[in-house]
């Protein structure tokens, strides 16, 4: 757009000299013709910015644009030193303002020099200017293709640095991913048990601390139920140990869903399950676990060997004080547990 208001402004200087003749409808159209080229670079530019990249586009431009300075030799003899200066302006410029173009910016700005060379010989100017001439292009030429190359080069190295660091951040970022999910899936199995997907030991046991000296901040109560499946040796028996196991899973799954977010669900032991019930005096306890006992009871695990109807004994006990060590009021509650088991399975019993 700069080149276009240059050769338009440049344009309006003529008239004073040249009036209305031939030459100066010439030089002006030939003017227009190459603003309306430009003009229609820029405009395409915007839809197509890979045409800027590429630069065949402004280098044809650049190459038309000369032949408007050949002409001026002919019909503007009075500003010859002129137009050398400028041509040599615009050399420089070609190299400058299109970056990374760099051959092809010297293949314009020679075709520049030999039409120029050609021109000012017709023009009847002898060996010695000619000379003078060739110099005087020559070294912008010279000095704005090697400052470029190296511009350009510089340029080429920075962006590959650029790209190689982007690079090994995104490797990074990937590796941090990773390790970030290897820690979460470590996490799970330092904390769980692998075959249900319950709480381990360990965990629960954290837990039923936490939650004990929470409740007991907030003078709350809180309970907790053992469950031993009923009968379980006989489906591994009867069905085998595949089996026992989706029943082990099917239960488990039965109570983590049935209970609230903030219960413990653990495993305790083979086919033996601890329930921690924060905030849950032994009354709404009972409730809840029979709860829990009817809803396995009516949700029989279909398995590939048919339909097995499971049924548990609970034994639910209150913690009494903040103190209590998980060890014993498990022990208490597994008295109930195994009262439970002798007054005939699936039942929920206190203690
Ligand atoms: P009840 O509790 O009603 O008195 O009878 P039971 O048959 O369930 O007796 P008990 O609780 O003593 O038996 C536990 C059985 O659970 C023993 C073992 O065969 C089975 N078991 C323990 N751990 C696993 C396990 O991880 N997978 C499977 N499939 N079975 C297990
Ligand atoms: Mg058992
Ligand atoms: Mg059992």
């Amino acid at each position: 757009m700069v080149w276009l208001v240059m050769l338009l402004l440049f344009g309006v200087l003529d008239y004073p000299v040249l009036g209305n003749s031939v030459e100066f409808a010439i030089v002006a159209g030939l003017r227009l013709v190459t603003a309306a080229l430009l003009f229609g670079l820029f405009l395409r530019l915007k839809r197509q910015p890979s045409l800027a990249t590429k630069g065949y586009a402004v280098t044809a431009i650049e190459v038309f644009g000369f032949v408007i300075f050949f002409f001026l030799y002919f019909i503007r003899h009075d500003i010859v030193s002129w137009i050398i200066g400028v041509v040599g302006m615009l050399i420089i410029s070609l190299f400058i303002f299109i970056p990374n173009r760099v051959y092809l910016s010297l293949l314009a700005a020679c075709f520049g020099i030999a039409g120029m060379f050609y021109s000012v010989r017709l023009n009847g100017f002898g060996a010695p200017e000619l000379v003078g001439l060739l110099f005087i292009l020559s070294v912008p030429t010279v000095v704005g293709f090697f400052t470029a190359l190296r511009l350009q080069t510089a340029q080429r190295q920075q962006y590959a640095l650029f790209d190689q660091v982007s690079s090994i951040n995104r490797n990074l970022q990937s590796e941090i991913k990773r390790r970030e999910a290897l820690e979460e899936e470590l996490k799970r199995q330092a904390t769980t048990d692998p075959l249900t997907g319950l709480f381990n030991r360990r965990q629960y046991e954290m837990l039923f601390n936490r939650e004990r000296e929470r409740c007991n901040r907030q003078q709350k109560h809180i309970s907790l139920c053992v469950v031993d499946l009923d009968h379980f040796k006989r489906i591994n028996d009867k069905y085998g140990h595949d089996v026992g196991d989706l029943a082990l899973r099917h239960s488990a799954d039965l109570f983590s869903r049935t209970l609230r977010q903030s219960d413990v669900v653990g495993r305790f032991g083979g086919e033996e399950f601890v329930l921690i019930l924060p905030d849950t005096d032994l009354e709404q306890a009972v409730a809840v676990v029979n709860r829990l006992r009817e809803e396995l009871e009516s949700s029989p695990l279909q398995s590939p060997e048919g339909e097995i109807k499971l049924t548990a004994t609970f034994g639910v006990t209150q913690v009494i004080g903040g103190e209590e060590s998980i060890e014993k009021v498990i022990k208490r509650a597994d008295k109930g547990l195994y009262e439970g088991k002798g007054a005939g399975r699936n039942r929920v019993m206190t203690a």
